[in-house]
Parts: C-alpha cells; sequence; structure tokens
C-alpha cells in the first residue's frame, strides 16, 4: 500500500475535509505509486489560512534571529537524511540521483542561508537635514503569504520561497505541485520537528485550479510568490493585480547560448548538452536555444551530435544515467508535439526526436534528447518555451546578430555566451536581455546566496534569493526620530 500523506494546518497533519487523494508517481515507472495525497479543495485552504492569520502576530513579534533558529535546525534535520531524500526526489520527480541529491544539499544551504539572514536583514540610516533628527528604515512584515510552486526543483523553490518569508516574519500557505509534492511535504517536517510554532507554515496539496484559486481568492492573502508556466503566471497576475496583492512571478524561458567563433569547440558542445538536456531540460533555466556564428556552425554541430549519442538516458537511481525521463505524459506529449511541428517548419532533425520504449523505457515517460539544426526565429521552436530536452541550433552572421537572434523572444530568463573575446564578452552583458547572464558556463547552474529573476515575460516582481529576496517578504517603513532632551 502507497503511503499516505496528509495536509499541515495549524500544526496538525490532517486529511482534507472532502477525503479525497491523488497519486504521486515515478516518472520512470509509472507501477509505482510514491505516495497518496490530499486533494483538497477551498475550505482546506480557508483552514489553513485561519491558522496562518491566528499564528502570525506572535511569530512577527519573535526576533528575527529566533525564527532563523528554525530554520537552522530544519536544516539539520534535512542534513541527516540527505541520501535518502535524494532518492526520494528522484522517485518523485525523475531526475538523476546527483540531480536530486545536489538539490536536497541546496534546500539545505537555502535554509541556513536565510536562517542568517535572521541576524541581518539589514536597513539604511540616512542623513536628516534637520538638527536633531535621526532618519532610518525599518522592514516589517506582510502578514500571511501564499506560496505556489511547480515540480522540477520540487525542493529548492519551496526552500527559497519558504524560508525569506519566515524568517522575514510572516506566516505561509504552500501549494506544492501536485506531479511532485513528497519534497516540499519533507521541508515542512523538517520545520515541525524543529519546533516551528502551530500556524506558521501551513501546507495544502491539491489542483492548481481548486487550491489555487482559494488561495488568490482569500482576504488574509498579503501576497503571493509563484513559480510556474506562463500562462498560469499570467493568469494569478490578473487575479493579483485586481485585488492590489503584492505578487512575484517566476515563469518560462526561451534560453540562448551564443557560441562565437574563437569559442573551444569540445567545451562549447559540453555546455551545450549540460545547458539543454541534464535534468531533462526540465530547467526553466535550461538551454533551448544555441545560437552559433556561421564559421563554426558546421565543427561544432558535429561535436555536440556526438556528444548528445553518448548521453546514457535510463532509469535515474541507475548508476551512470545523465538524463532521466519527462515528468509525465502530458510533458512527455508536449515534446513530441514541438518535435512534430518543428519538422512540420522546416527544421533539420539532427538528433533524437523519438519516444524511447523497449525494456524498461515501457514503464517511464522516457525520450530522446532532440537536436535540430537550420532553425529560423519564425518557427515556433525558436519562440515558445518545450520545457523538454530539444535544443533548436540558429546560425548567426556575427556576433550583432547573434545578440539580435538571442533577444528576439518574448522571454528574457537566462542566458550565455561562450567565448573569451573580452570585448564581445563585455557587450553581451550589457545588451542580452535576461535577468542572468553567465559567460563560459551553461545557462542553467544558479546558486541561492545571489538574486535570481528574469526580465520580459519570463518574471514579474522582485527577485528571488539571496539578500534582495527579503525585499518581497518585507513592507519598509521610513522614521524620523527628534531627541527632544
Ligand atoms: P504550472 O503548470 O504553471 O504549475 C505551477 C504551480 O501552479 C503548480 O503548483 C500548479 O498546481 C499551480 N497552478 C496550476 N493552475 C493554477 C491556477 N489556476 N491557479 C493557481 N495555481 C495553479 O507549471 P509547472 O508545469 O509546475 O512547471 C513548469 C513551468 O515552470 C515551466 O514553464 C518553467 O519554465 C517554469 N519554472 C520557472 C522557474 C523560474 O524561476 N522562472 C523555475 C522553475 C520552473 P498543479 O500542480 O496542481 O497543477
Amino acid at each position: 500500500m502507497p503511503c499516505e500523506f496528509l495536509n499541515y494546518i495549524g500544526g496538525e497533519w490532517v486529511k482534507c475535509r472532502a477525503e479525497k487523494m491523488f497519486a504521486n508517481i515515478n516518472p520512470a515507472n509509472v507501477d509505482e505509486v510514491v505516495g497518496m495525497f490530499q486533494a483538497s479543495a477551498s475550505i482546506d485552504v480557508e483552514a489553513a489560512f485561519d491558522a496562518a492569520a491566528a499564528a502570525w502576530p506572535t511569530w512577527a513579534a519573535l526576533p528575527a534571529p529566533r525564527r532563523g533558529e528554525y530554520l537552522f535546525k530544519a536544516a539539520e534535520i534535512l542534513e541527516a537524511k540527505l541520501s535518502s531524500l535524494g532518492e526520494e526526489m528522484t522517485r518523485e520527480e525523475g531526475k538523476t540521483l546527483p540531480e536530486a541529491t545536489a538539490e536536497v544539499k541546496r534546500t539545505i544551504n537555502i535554509l541556513r542561508y536565510f536562517g542568517g539572514e535572521g541576524t541581518r536583514q539589514f536597513n539604511h540610516q540616512i542623513p536628516s537635514e534637520r538638527e536633531n533628527v535621526f532618519c532610518f528604515t525599518i522592514r516589517k512584515p506582510l502578514g500571511v503569504v501564499g506560496l505556489i510552486t511547480p515540480w522540477n526543483f520540487p525542493s529548492a523553490i519551496p526552500a527559497w520561497k519558504l524560508a525569506p518569508a519566515l524568517v522575514a516574519g510572516n506566516t505561509v500557505v504552500l501549494k506544492p505541485a501536485s506531479v511532485a509534492p513528497l519534497s516540499a511535504l519533507r521541508i515542512v517536517q523538517a520545520l515541525e520537528q524543529a519546533g516551528l510554532p502551530p500556524g506558521v507554515g501551513n501546507f495544502v496539496t491539491g489542483g492548481g485550479g481548486a487550491v489555487g484559486d482559494a488561495i488568490l481568492e482569500h482576504p488574509a492573502l498579503r501576497a503571493l510568490s509563484f513559480t510556474g508556466s506562463t500562462d498560469v503566471g499570467n493568469l494569478l497576475y490578473e487575479k493579483a493585480t485586481r485585488r492590489k496583492l503584492r505578487v512575484q512571478l517566476e515563469m518560462g524561458g526561451k534560453n540562448p547560448t551564443i557560441v562565437l567563433a574563437d569559442a573551444d569547440l569540445d567545451y562549447a558542445a559540453a555546455i551545450l548538452v549540460n545547458g539543454a538536456f541534464f535534468s531533462t531540460g526540465q530547467k526553466c533555466t535550461a538551454c533551448s536555444r544555441a545560437i552559433i556564428e556561421k564559421r563554426i556552425y558546421a565543427p561544432l554541430v558535429a561535436k555536440l551530435v556526438q556528444k548528445t549519442r553518448a548521453l546514457k538516458i535510463g532509469n535515474d537511481l541507475e548508476p551512470g544515467v545523465d538524463m532521466g525521463p519527462a515528468i509525465d505524459d502530458a510533458q512527455l506529449q508536449t515534446n513530441l508535439l514541438y518535435i512534430d511541428i518543428a519538422k512540420k517548419q522546416g527544421a533539420t532533425l539532427l538528433y533524437g526526436g523519438n519516444r524511447l520504449t523497449g525494456g524498461a523505457y515501457d514503464g517511464g515517460f522516457f525520450i530522446e534528447p532532440t537536436v535540430f539544426g537550420d532553425v529560423t526565429p519564425a518557427m515556433r521552436i525558436a519562440q515558445e518555451e518545450v520545457f523538454g530536452p530539444v535544443l533548436a541550433l540558429m546560425a548567426a552572421e556575427d556576433f550583432d546578430d547573434a545578440i539580435r537572434l538571442a533577444n528576439d523572444v518574448k522571454f528574457g530568463l537566462s542566458a550565455s555566451i561562450v567565448s573569451n573575446d573580452l570585448s564581445r564578452v563585455h557587450q553581451f552583458v550589457n545588451r542580452i536581455e535576461a535577468g542572468l547572464i553567465t559567460v563560459n558556463l551553461p545557462t542553467a547552474g544558479v546558486e541561492y546566496q545571489l538574486p535570481f529573476g528574469g526580465t520580459k515575460g519570463s518574471s514579474f516582481g522582485m527577485r528571488e534569493q539571496g539578500q534582495l529576496a527579503l525585499d518581497f517578504y518585507t513592507e519598509s517603513r521610513t522614521v524620523y526620530l527628534k531627541h527632544t532632551t
């Protein structure tokens, strides 16, 4: 019998009122049910908000360093279970075991980093024009904050929302993605074991429509932090701004890697393979467009195809596997649909393009890493996020053309360049329309202590991670204080 997991509301693990459940399935082996989760409805969300609202005044009044201590303890609890949590994430999400274990480690680091913010949360002291007047800013928490997270980083993304929200003095209602809710639940369990007071961190699973709507509509909601698809993000933007809510949206990308003619081709090919295919291309920062200077297009493509062919696809728990399955059948079908569209629109299929079948592949949602050449800007594969292991190659006349192609999309999450031409690299940093810019590194692979977020259609609102994350979860108050004696 698969394990049944509950909601966490007001410090208690509870069933949803309707007592309905849904299954969390291993995408590498659909016969394995990782766990059964609560199919909650608005009544459960209301209970979570009631608990969060009741807990808020006491939590907000606790000194921030003491709030941070709960995060330190939760980090310790998770660290003791690092390898089993990594394995569990691999089963629920399908990323390889090393990637999953590294993500849990990142969650631990995030908790520690923001635990430390309990003793910082710096503000400004600004000179006054008047005598004996002392001016400074203070940060105040907002109240109850809603957190809605996607499946592709099922532990790190909940952590990088929960940790700054809590240390800043907010109480939260977290709704994880339905296809991978277990990794987020493990963080909530660790916070409970760390002694987090009842009602401070609430966890409700269930469908985006039912639970998400109820979160957005609850009158106690002061701010919403969402990570997920652009379509859902745009919908939430409409609803949140109608209520004048503070909202933070991290959404899709169509991230380019530019390769200039001076690049080491083996190194560039390795960066492209890493950026495009690791985690099955299911990273918001994954590289989905390679923009290559014409002079090196043919030799680089040959190396890229060779490296792609060498990737081992399979059950992500097995050692040596480079790429696991798509998260579910819907994502697999989306990948296959875009492959079909790319072919019909005239792109050249250079490698892959098929669902993998036979033997263990039949039990999961496996697909070949796929490379398309001769992609032009008008093709959908050049413009739309696939969120799978599908890389579009475009030839650029020169550096200026490469920048033009790179910026010619509605997204602006991450972008990279492979070159040692200092002048061009510098221009790239200035001219590229992306929130995350890397040089001689893949488009993916960010660190928790730096601000994270995109530009254009990829993001809306304040940055996540790093010290800037606290700006979203706090309100600044300005104080003018006069000494009169
Ligand atoms: P999604 O379908 O938009 O779902 C994200 C979350 O929103 C899930 O918890 C989902 O619940 C919930 N949701 C769905 N419909 C909703 C509604 N009407 N109201 C409120 N909540 C709703 O995205 P996903 O498929 O999980 O994740 C993949 C996407 O996330 C990709 O586009 C990727 O680029 C993006 N992403 C962006 C970043 C970034 O930082 N920019 C990071 C990671 C991923 P259910 O699971 O129950 O449907």
